[in-house]
């Protein structure tokens, strides 16, 4: 199964009380593609400019990825500089140069069209849009967005959302689309919007899916809402990525299954915090360019321990 995923590809400047790095490799498509390509095949779309060399791309083909959607145009590649401090619950934004990805029109090579699994990652909806009308044929489609559009483009991602299988976006976000404080109702109000399934990350807390009647096929009545923890980490060095790496870990186990099912997408909760928990341990995709199989395992029964409940009894 591949995933085809549109994003950005980007380099970051990042400060963080462990420490600061200029312009490393990240961005939403990088940090997504590197968690998925443990569990599936992954195929890019997205643009970068001169200063992405050989070795950056190398990042990507030594995990299989596949870079042929990645267009190089004149220019610099996009630049997010961003700080975190105190508990690191949030990045803040210090800088966001477009560069390259300004004019990004994305084009899917004919090679990638037989792509079964659609992640619009965070970028313009005009785009993600764009991108998922030329794919009318895949089995799924998840997506992400960011508070910015939601400010300022509600109406083309009004579009977006009416299209998804899953929306994939953070508590302040799922609260901001809604308009509405308690989680719960807000959850109802954003799968109102057309997303069958919605999960909501909660950064250090873990993430939490909420179902509509439509999540499942075969099914009239929405399943309860489902928690998955994440692991309680003693040093953070980067949060930058987690969201993204969560994603990866989730969307790359659901498409290694051949079916979707309730067990699937909650196990599917659970390796999406594992890949955020790896890759929040360094800088930039450090860590998620050289984790073992067998480190996945062992966390992912970390995972299974630390919410294991042995009923002791009313
Ligand atoms: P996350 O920490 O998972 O939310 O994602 C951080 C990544 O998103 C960084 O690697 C940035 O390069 C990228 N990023 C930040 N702002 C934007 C934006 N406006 N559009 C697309 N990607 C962005």
């Amino acid at each position: 199964m591949s995933i085809l995923v549109v994003g950005s590809v980007a380099f970051d400047s990042i400060e963080t009380p462990h420490g600061a790095v200029k312009n490393c490799l990240g961005g939403a498509a990088t940090h997504f593609s590197l968690a998925a390509s443990y569990f599936t095949q992954v195929r890019v779309i997205g643009v970068v400019g001169k200063d992405f060399t050989a070795e950056h791309e190398a990042i990507f083909t030594r995990r299989g990825i596949d870079t042929k959607g990645i267009e190089r145009s004149e220019g610099l590649s996009f630049h997010w500089t961003g700080s975190y401090s105190g508990n690191m619950d949030e990045a803040k934004t210090l800088g966001t140069d477009l560069n390259v990805f300004e004019t990004f029109e994305p084009k899917i090579p004919d090679a990638y069209k037989d792509s079964e699994y659609l992640f619009l990652a965070n970028i313009d909806p005009v785009l993600q849009a764009r991108v998922r009308s030329q794919m009318p044929k895949v089995r799924m489609v998840c997506g992400d967005t960011m508070n910015y559009w939601i400010a300022d483009h509600s109406a083309n991602l009004a579009k977006v959302l009416r299209e998804l299988d899953v929306l994939l976006i953070n508590d302040g976000e799922a609260r901001m689309l809604a308009g509405e404080r308690n989680l719960v109702v807000a959850a109802e109000k954003v799968l109102a919007m057309g997303p069958k399934t919605l999960i909501v990350k909660h950064g250090e807390y873990g993430a939490t899916a909420f179902f509509s009647d439509r999540s499942f096929t075969g099914r009239e009545k929405a399943l309860r809402p489902f928690r998955a923890p994440a692991l309680p980490l003693a040093e953070v060095v980067d949060p930058t990525g987690a969201g993204d790496s969560f994603a990866g870990g989730f969307y790359g186990y659901l498409a290694s299954q051949p079916e979707l099912t309730p067990a699937v997408l909650r196990t599917a909760m659970f390796y999406g915090g594992v890949m955020g928990s790896f890759a929040v341990e360094r800088f930039g995709t450090e860590r998620l360019q050289n984790v073992s199989r067998e480190e996945i395992d062992e966390r992912f029964k970390l995972f299974l321990e630390i919410s294991h409940l042995e009923h002791a009894g009313v």
